[in-house]
């Protein structure tokens, strides 16, 4: 970690807002159930409160409408840069992301307790690896999913990043499928139509496009429009989904793609950590 990670860590552990896990914002999870009349059980996990709406929102609805129970994670609480604003505002943006994606998930029958946040610091889930790992472990022994759905690892976000190779980690360790889904990275902007994963990755697992019917666009367009406080939802009206099967021995060639200093001169503060986390 940087000089700057202790002080936002000491900051936050004044303010009580990641004194792990008694006093974490945002942090909020229902009840374990499994509805037993469900024809699968799925987990989407996501980094932040609009991931799973811009890469895999249509297909959350398409898999409502045929019958499965959808779960649905954010690792973090989605508070964005703003970890020195007044209490005020911070709790005001958790609450605000809270309820967009309770709306959202809404529209494609996703009820508030299926909604889970484990209460990490947006831009800062590098900071509770060992936390971050121990609850992943603990929901996939909880819900026992029959199929997950995560974030790409794609080089675009760091939090994104790190959900994604968390989950696949642990749900290859139990045997459980994994679908990684493109939402942005350094080739393809958000609100792509027919957004992929980056091209350098192809070679480890195909990408699948999703081809969505006028329903599901149309959905998945409301849903965006839930977010009304988040520009890159805004952004993604339009954007196409595509998924691939999680492919866990590419992970480390994918983290000395996109974090390795000797190829990628933007990703180099993290590669000490991202060779930790592949090493577990
Ligand atoms: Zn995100």
């Amino acid at each position: 970690m940087y000089w700057k990670d202790y002080v936002i860590l000491t900051s936050d552990w004044i303010r009580g807002y990641s004194r792990y896990p008694s006093h974490m914002l945002g942090r909020q999870i229902g009840q374990p159930h499994r509805d037993p009349s469900a024809r699968q059980h799925i987990l989407v996990i996501a980094a932040h409160p609009d991931d799973e709406t811009i890469g895999l929102g249509a297909t959350i609805f398409r898999q409502m409408k045929k019958g499965a129970s959808v779960n649905v994670v954010f690792t973090t609480n989605g508070r964005g840069w703003s970890w020195i604003a007044p209490h005020r505002v911070l709790t005001r943006i958790v609450s605000r992301r809270r309820r967009e994606a309770e709306t959202a998930l809404g529209m494609a029958g996703i009820a508030s307790d299926h909604i889970h946040c484990l209460g990490f610091p947006d831009r800062g889930l590098h900071r509770f690896l060992e936390p971050l790992t121990q609850e992943i472990q603990h929901l996939l022994q909880w819900l026992n999913p029959d199929l997950i759905y995560t974030q790409g690892f794609e080089g675009g976000h760091i939090d994104h990043d790190i959900t994604s190779l968390v989950v696949q980690h642990e749900a290859n360790l139990r045997g459980i499928p994994v679908y990684e889904w493109a939402e942005y990275n350094p080739e393809y902007g958000i609100g792509t139509p027919e957004i992929t994963f980056p091209q350098k990755s192809h070679r480890f697992s195909q990408p699948l496009p999703q081809r969505l019917s006028s329903e599901e666009q149309w959905v998945k367009a409301i849903m965006l429009k839930c977010y009304a406080s988040e520009e890159p939802a805004q952004q993604a009206v339009g954007q196409g989904e595509t998924l691939r099967v999680s492919c866990p021995a590419a992970l480390p060639l994918l983290v000395d793609e996109y974090y390795n200093p000797e190829r990628n001169p933007t990703g180099h503060r993290y590669y000490p950590l991202m060779l930790r986390l592949l090493k577990k």
